[in-house]
């Protein structure tokens, strides 16, 4: 049979992008893809990238103080939301346009339109058509989540609402403990917004290491956040000109923005998946084999629909395998195994491998831990305080897992993971000469240990 397209792929994010330009630019496969809305996907349009320039725009009130620490006369007006909105937009609209030039460029039919399943071949664009293709890609993302009893509660915001607010709110309630929720804590604070963050748990992050959480949890409250643990919303309703919110724990005010923070779900709802027989997770993700294919085998997934691990670097990965593997005849997947990943809230955190908590499931383990309070805060009379931490195998002295608490977390855990990536033991990192004076020179010069099992 001959098919209009030898690969389909429905959403233009970060998995489908890469999987539709390595098909047709390394594989000569003939590509189509749809996006209904903006190419770029959560990432590019409503994620990563606008966060972390929200990011640095928080920064900079820190960064005057720090100024006049170390001499400078500075101070710093008010923040102007519209310009900078302004500039924000007009950065996603140039990142939105590299992506589309880019499929163009690799020779990808782009349909500006939404696609939904019309059979394990055939795909139904909202203009009408139906294309068929010998491989469909799913690679759809996911979206956010307001819990039920909320949803229809005017003012009640997620983080896609946050990039398109015309106004800076004065103060802000985030719901949840999260990436997201502590992401934007910080960044609302750093902005100069009053913010306020229910977490419905015992510690924030929850998933990650357990000393790291709590370091960063006190330096959130140390910087301003109000941050109210084991607390959930029990009433809402809009009210003198905001939102007025009461707590599980008695606590209630009124508040500008109410931001919910509460979880993403896989984004499958209308793509025909189970009318062809598919059957989905409770969430809606989409169940794949470690190659992304599905139960139907001309259809595959990758990325947040998948519900694997719910991040750019991954999805990319997740997408150039498939392609490698279906048009480049070398099968291959992305290993899930080792991911390492940074939190933007401030302080920022870098971590890959494992927690410690995880470390000692198998065995003993060796921690080495350390805060200290960095140089260059420390001449500014800060008080925040860093923190390195290792995970170490207590038989094979390997490094199982790194904790970074600091600024530029990110930039740090990305070279630490190459080193644990291939199997680097502690001793490898004691062998590596400090560079002085960093941060980072902590992580190979840690001595002391404490050795750690599960009882
Ligand atoms: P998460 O699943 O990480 O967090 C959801 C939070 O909401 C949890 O704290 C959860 O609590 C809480 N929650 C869930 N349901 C309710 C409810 N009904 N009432 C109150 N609280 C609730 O989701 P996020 O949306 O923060 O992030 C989604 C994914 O996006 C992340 O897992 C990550 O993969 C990715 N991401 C990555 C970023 C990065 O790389 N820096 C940044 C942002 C997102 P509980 O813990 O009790 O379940």
């Amino acid at each position: 049979m001959a098919f209009d397209y030898d690969l389909f792929v429905i959403g233009g994010g970060s998995g489908g992008v890469r999987a539709a330009r390595i098909a047709a630019a390394e594989h000569g496969a003939r590509v189509g893809l749809a996006e209904e809305y903006r190419m770029g996907g959560t990432c590019v349009i409503r994620g990563c990238v606008p966060k972390k320039l929200m990011v640095f725009a928080s920064g900079f009130p820190g960064a005057v103080a720090d100024a006049r620490a170390y001499g400078w006369e500075a101070r710093i007006g008010g923040f102007d939301w519209p310009a900078f909105r302004t500039r924000l937009d007009a950065e996603l609209a140039r990142l939105e346009g590299i992506y589309r030039a880019n499929l163009l460029r690799a020779g990808v039919e782009v349909h500006d339109c939404r696609a939904t399943l019309a059979g394990p071949h055939e795909v139904a664009l909202a203009d009408g058509r139906v294309v068929t293709a010998k491989h469909i890609l799913i690679a759809t993302g996911g979206s956010p989540v307001v819990p039920e009893k909320w949803r229809d509660v005017p003012g009640s915001l997620t983080s896609n609402d946050i990039f398109l607010m015309q106004d800076l709110p004065k103060s802000v309630l985030i719901v949840g403990g999260g990436y997201i929720a502590s992401e934007f804590a910080c960044i609302f604070n750093g902005l100069g917004v009053k913010t306020t963050q229910f977490y419905r748990g015992a510690q924030i992050l929850r998933g990650f290491d357990d000393e790291a959480r709590g370091h960063i949890a006190q330096e959130m409250i140390a910087n301003g956040v109000d941050l109210h643990l084991e607390t959930d919303l029990l009433e809402m309703e809009p009210r003198d000109g905001g939102t007025w919110v009461k707590s599980t724990t008695g606590h209630d005010g009124v508040y500008d923005a109410v931001v919910f923070a509460t979880g993403r779900n896989p984004a499958t709802k209308g793509l025909g998946l189970e009318e062809l027989g598919l059957s989905l997770k409770p969430n809606g993700a989409i169940p794949v084999d470690s190659y992304s294919q599905t139960a139907i085998p001309s259809i595959y997934a990758v990325g947040d629909v998948t519900d694997r691990a719910n991040l750019t670097p991954v999805a990319i990965r997740e997408g150039h395998a498939f392609a490698d593997t279906v048009f480049g005849g070398t099968p291959r997947h992305f290993d899930h195994g080792l991911i390492p990943t940074a939190i933007f809230t401030q302080p920022e955190y870098g971590t890959v491998g494992l927690t410690e908590e995880e470390g000692r499931a198998p065995g003993p383990v060796d921690v080495f831990s350390a805060t200290f309070r960095p140089m260059h805060s420390l001449f500014a009379g800060r008080d925040n305080r860093a923190m390195m931490k290792l995970i170490v195998c207590g038989t094979t002295d390997k490094v199982l897992g790194c904790h970074i608490i600091a600024d530029h977390a990110g930039e740090m855990i990305q070279l630490a993971a190459v080193a644990i990536s291939m199997g680097a033991t502690k001793a490898e990192f004691d062998k590596t000469l400090a560079v002085h004076p960093t941060m980072a020179e902590e992580l190979v010069t840690m001595r002391s240990a404490t050795r750690s099992h599960r009882d």
